[in-house]
């Protein structure tokens, strides 16, 4: 195939009449506290098969809590997360086998400094998948020479760029295979010259028809990849909807307030 398993399936593609694809994720009514202060407050998100949703927000509206909420790394106070149906958020309900659907890039690479690249993306798929080291690596390998690292696969962190480094985190992320992909502001902590070669990245990933939801304060990006384009405040969704609807034509004020603040 031409991607690395994440390809559309035959009859994916925005075809003229295609409506969206099933279900990934429904999160419903998510409520989640932290010392008693609220960060989400009832939220409601659902992402369709192949969707790109962009998470928008000022700082400490919730978008990172609700990102760590789906890949189960925060307990919620309240709300249900399905995955393909499923209740994840069930009781029960084993986290490691949740994230090994998901796969989640942080805004700092988080890669273990003492592993090469190679090690470093073939080390889940070795310890929580029990793959061999010969397909972890066949595939590792796969994966880097898709996005120019080749190369670099026996380099340790420390010899990459910024960019390199997030595009190898985003690799990593992706050799499990994952049905979703949680990005968090993964373009914030890089240099303005490297920021271009890890939205390509995604954009490629938009092309093989990954299912995505990104935190990001890049609204060009936002208005570019995005099927839906969610704006968070206070731990809720205020307004959702295609770009050119919430980033052009918002009905909220403070959708409007935020937007006027950042362009
Ligand atoms: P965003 O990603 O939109 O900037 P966050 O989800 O990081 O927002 O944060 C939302 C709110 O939750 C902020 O007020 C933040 O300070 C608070 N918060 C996030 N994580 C924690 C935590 N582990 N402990 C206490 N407060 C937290
Ligand atoms: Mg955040």
């Amino acid at each position: 195939g031409p991607g690395p398993n994440v390809g559309p399936g035959p009859n994916a593609g925005p075809g003229p009449n295609a409506g969206p694809g099933p279900e990934v994720l429904r999160c419903r009514g998510l409520r989640k506290e932290f010392g008693g202060q609220v960060v989400l407050d009832g939220l409601d998100l659902t992402v369709a098969e192949h969707q790109v949703v962009a998470l928008i927000g000022a700082s400490g509206s919730g978008k990172s809590t609700l990102l760590r909420c789906v890949n189960l790394l925060e307990e919620l106070h309240d709300g249900t997360i399905e995955l393909d149906g499923e209740e994840i958020s069930a009781p029960g309900i084993d986290p490691d086998k949740v994230r090994r659907r998901i796969g989640m890039v942080f805004q700092s690479y988080n890669l273990f400094p003492h592993l090469s690249v190679l090690d470093n993306v073939t080390l889940a798929p070795r310890r929580v998948h029990r793959r061999s080291r010969a397909e972890a690596e066949t595939r590792a390998r796969e994966l880097l020479d898709r996005v120019g690292l080749a190369a670099k696969a026996d380099a340790y962190p420390d010899r990459l760029s910024g960019g390199q480094q997030q595009r190898v985190a985003i690799v990593r992320a992706l050799a499990n295979s994952p049905r979703l992909l949680l990005l968090d502001e993964v373009t914030s902590a890089l240099d303005p010259e490297l920021v271009g070669e890890v939205l390509t990245m995604i954009r490629d990933l938009k092309a093989e028809g990954m299912t995505m939801v990104l935190a990001t304060h890049e609204m060009g990006f936002a208005r570019e990849v995005a099927d839906q384009v969610c704006f968070l405040d206070a731990g809720r969704v205020v307004e959702s909807g295609p770009p050119e609807q919430v980033l052009a034509h918002p009905t909220q004020p403070r959708t409007r307030q935020f937007l006027a603040r950042i362009i």
